[in-house]
């Protein structure tokens, strides 16, 4: 008999991605849409990183090439990470990938197994979910809890570790959040897993945007390196999300396991990026500071705006572009206040459920979107907040 594999029952589609769905649709009907529900930076690489892809095509960089990754590129993305995360890690640990959401996948597929138990912050991404559920393993969520300033809390993560906990998830700064988890609540995670004898995953995606300190990264905690993974790619930092373009550190003998991963599914990434990518690494133009600081303008005027609207409070997100706006002071659910934003004001913006049920009265609004779109989506907000009944929030 002819059937879809059980496990696709179990798996997730993409809240932003239904909502950015039904955005199109009004916008077809001739409705304008602020989209705010995508995690796409509204910039694109810098021209020295066009130019780059462009040689490479020229000089025939479009075949079949090294399965993790060009050693070019992979060398020099272990001198980016030793210049912008302080960690000492060598071109053989990293493997190249299309997108982080497969290095993530096959990184997850090469280390659990049936009925192992994965850690994983609720709200999050909601990958983890889904492929911890697909692979068969149990999905074990920590909650990013307001009373705990969205950090996790370490005591909760060890309630929660049994003999089957097999791996603990980290995102750093966090989707939707924008948590930056603190050096203390790290150590402590750190502290778990090496008494455990447990994987790290640390999804390191939005690294580069954060809004003062400095970055650190799991790997850099004693007794991490022989059991951290760090995912991380271009698609934010660099403003390239349909390049396709991720990478995975790792030790040794995963980076093994993960190049039989490549071997079975994408081969290698293709060429011409990768070449395109060491010179965004370079980034001689100074893109991704413009970028983030550009980001910090929006996210100051963002939050203070979204605080004024009756019932909102949103926190200073303290990396990414999210603001993560807490709607209980409306008294209504954020799936009614999302459907009249994007029905009645043409905002586009995701209820916090779609990351997991600790969102559920949160609603997570993109800034990668220009201050004048910021602006008016917040104008377009009040005129439609008469429809619930809170106070303004006044902090
Ligand atoms: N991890 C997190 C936390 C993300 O927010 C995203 C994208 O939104 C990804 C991974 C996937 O990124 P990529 O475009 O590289 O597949």
């Amino acid at each position: 008999m002819r059937s879809i594999a059980s496990r696709m029952s179990v798996m997730s589609g993409e809240g932003a991605l239904s909502v950015f769905a039904r955005a199109k649709e009004l916008e077809a009907q001739g409705r304008s849409i602020i989209h705010l529900e995508l995690g796409e930076p509204d910039f694109h690489p810098g021209q020295s990183v066009i130019d780059s892809a462009n040689r490479a095509l020229l000089q025939g960089k479009d075949r079949y090439c090294a399965v993790i990754g060009l050693p070019a590129l992979r060398q020099e993305l272990a001198a980016y990470l030793a210049r912008t995360r302080n960690i000492d890690v060598s071109a053989d640990n990293i493997v190249m990938a299309p997108g982080c959401k497969l290095a993530l996948f096959l990184a997850m597929m090469a280390l659990l197994e049936p009925g192992d138990e994965v850690l994983y912050p609720d709200p999050g991404f909601p990958g983890y979910e889904s492929i911890t559920l697909g692979l068969g393993a149990v999905a074990v969520p920590f909650t990013l809890a307001a009373r705990n300033h969205l950090q996790p809390d370490p005591a909760e993560i060890a309630a929660k570790i049994t003999p089957r906990t097999r791996m603990l998830i980290t995102n750093s700064p966090g989707n939707p959040t924008g948590t930056v988890y603190t050096d203390e609540v790290q150590r402590a995670m750190a502290e778990l897993v090496v008494k455990h004898d447990l994987w790290v995953l640390s999804d390191e995606i939005y690294a580069r945007i954060i809004y003062g300190g400095e970055y650190l990264s799991m790997l850099r905690y004693p007794g991490m390196r022989e059991r951290t993974l760090i995912i991380d790619g271009f698609s934010k930092s660099f403003a390239m999300t349909g390049w396709r373009l991720g990478y995975t550190v790792a030790p040794p003998d995963v980076v093994e396991a993960l190049a039989l991963m490549a071997v079975n599914t994408y081969t290698c990434v293709a060429e011409f990026t990768q070449y395109a990518a060491i010179d965004a690494l370079r980034d001689r133009e100074n893109n991704t500071a413009f970028m983030v600081a550009e980001f910090a303008r929006r996210r100051e005027q963002f939050a203070r705006e979204l605080n004024s609207v009756r019932g909102f409070h949103c926190p200073l997100p303290q990396g990414a572009f999210y603001a993560w706006v807490d709607i209980t002071g409306t008294g209504m659910t954020a799936e009614d206040i999302c459907r009249i934003l994007l029905e009645d004001a043409g905002v586009a913006a995701i209820p916090g459920a779609a990351f997991g049920p600790a969102g559920k009265d949160f609603i997570r609004f993109s800034f990668a979107s220009s201050m004048e779109n910021l602006h008016e989506a917040v104008e377009r907000i009040q005129e439609v907040s008469t429809a619930w009944q809170g106070t303004a929030a006044v902090r």
